[in-house]
């Protein structure tokens, strides 16, 4: 039984319990393994293959992942995968287009946030000309990252009949230092799919809001989480990349066409069963469990019998991050979310309270943590407040939350 704790750090942030319970018990014995802890068998074993195994089957049925797809564990987090989706699509390009590595290629990035803006430096620095196909910061509110415009204010390039096509479009799903989320799909803002050539593949970074909502996996060439906000603990990237888009990485060296180091080639991976190398066993298996938790008790029920089995996940997104936005407009700007309503994320509810202003801020900051609820300071980058409201954050600790900042502005206001 843990301390009453309301943690709503952006990442690592709160897992289920009971996943958390058999993983501790399985540390000291895993119950294929006698005596043996999870964290100690090899990553070769049938025991820990079948771990692989479980959490891949898991994962395509809450996903419904298509079968041309490929599910891979990697590491090095997000941050790698801003280099490996550039690495691999710009080999995979020239490959399929018979170009060299001095060929330009281009990769257009949809800029909605801290993490879209720093993607996209890393593209550049991986040889990509990378262009900003949107800027949020231009449309934003005080030249931050505030809004995501819709598609027709967006600068995409018209591309000529002959005309040499991106390698990929690129785009982070939730932005979470800013608290920018497309909407869900098929909503007026999901991200436009409509708007681009189908055969240029779109990258989605999922990190902070994967698991949360259904998703058309279909598509998307390449979708990549970090495990450590709704999938479990940090060290391992999830990776779900189309089939079509793997590239041989000798071939690609034969021919000219880009370099990419072993541990990044999405073939690698797919061809290994994500075995490449010695994996993070201990945090692929917590991911198993918490992927599982999902399945078996997930926390609203589905509301009908065809519905997808992350739309109770959605639905319960929606409901907790409403309760704090409705906390924010009813204040009488004692609270201001910094984002536009239409761009607003059901993950990362960011805030200020520009009456006191950053002392304010502080003196929220400590109070809540003084109340038991943790980790909603802006991210350091931004400053100001950020309540992170993921999977495994209850109804009741958002009603605290809620009651908390009730009380705050009562006695500030
Ligand atoms: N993308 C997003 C949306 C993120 O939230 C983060 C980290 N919080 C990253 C990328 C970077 O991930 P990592 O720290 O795992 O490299």
């Amino acid at each position: 039984q843990r301390a009453n704790t309301i943690n709503m750090n952006a990442g690592p942030s709160p897992l289920p319990d009971a996943a958390l319970l058999t993983a501790a018990a399985s540390l000291l014995s895993y119950p294929d393994t006698p005596g043996m802890g999870i964290a100690e068998i090899s990553h070769r074993s049938s025991a820990f293959d079948q771990v692989v195994a479980n959490a891949n089957k898991d994962l395509r049925q809450l996903l419904d992942i298509p079968d041309n797809y490929h599910v891979l564990w990697m590491q090095g987090g997000g941050l790698t995968q801003f280099a490996a989706t550039v690495l691999n699509l710009a080999a995979w390009y020239r490959t399929k287009h018979q170009l060299t590595a001095d060929d330009d290629v281009e990769g257009w990035y949809a800029v909605t946030g801290s993490w879209s803006k720093k993607a996209a430096e890393e593209g550049t620095r991986m040889g990509v000309t990378a262009r900003t196909v949107f800027d949020g910061k231009k449309h934003g509110k005080d030249n931050k990252f505030t809004s995501i415009a819709p598609v027709d204010a967006w600068d995409v390039p018209q591309l000529e009949e002959n005309s040499r096509k991106p390698a990929f479009i690129y785009y982070c799903d939730n932005e979470t230092v800013d608290g920018v989320e497309f909407g869900a799909p098929d909503s007026d803002s999901a991200f436009p799919f409509d708007k681009f050539d189908p055969a240029i593949p779109v990258v989605a970074d999922m990190s902070s809001n994967f698991l949360s909502r259904p998703v058309d996996v279909s598509k998307y060439g390449i979708i990549y989480a970090g495990a450590q906000k709704n999938l479990g603990p940090a060290g391992v990237t999830l990776v779900i990349v189309r089939d079509d888009l793997l590239v041989d990485l000798d071939e690609a060296v034969k021919y000219g066409a880009g370099r990419v180091p072993s541990m990044l080639s999405y073939k690698n991976m797919a061809d290994t069963n994500s075995m490449f190398n010695t994996p993070p066993t201990f945090t692929i298996y917590v991911c198993s469990l918490v992927l599982r938790s999902l399945l078996e008790s997930p926390p609203l029920p589905l509301s009908s019998p065809d519905a997808r089995p992350l739309s109770p996940l959605s639905d319960f997104a929606d409901q907790k991050s409403a309760l704090v936005y409705s906390e924010l407009d009813a204040s009488e700007g004692f609270y201001i979310g910094t984002a536009d309503k239409e761009a607003r994320s059901r993950m990362n509810v960011t805030f200020r309270l520009p009456t006191g202003g950053e002392p304010l801020e502080k003196a929220f900051v400590k109070e809540a943590s003084e109340r038991g609820i943790k980790g909603v300071n802006g991210h350091r980058s931004v400053g100001g407040i950020r309540t992170s409201i993921y999977n495994a954050v209850t109804l009741d600790d958002v009603k605290k939350l809620v009651a908390f900042m009730r009380e705050f502005r009562d006695k500030n206001a």
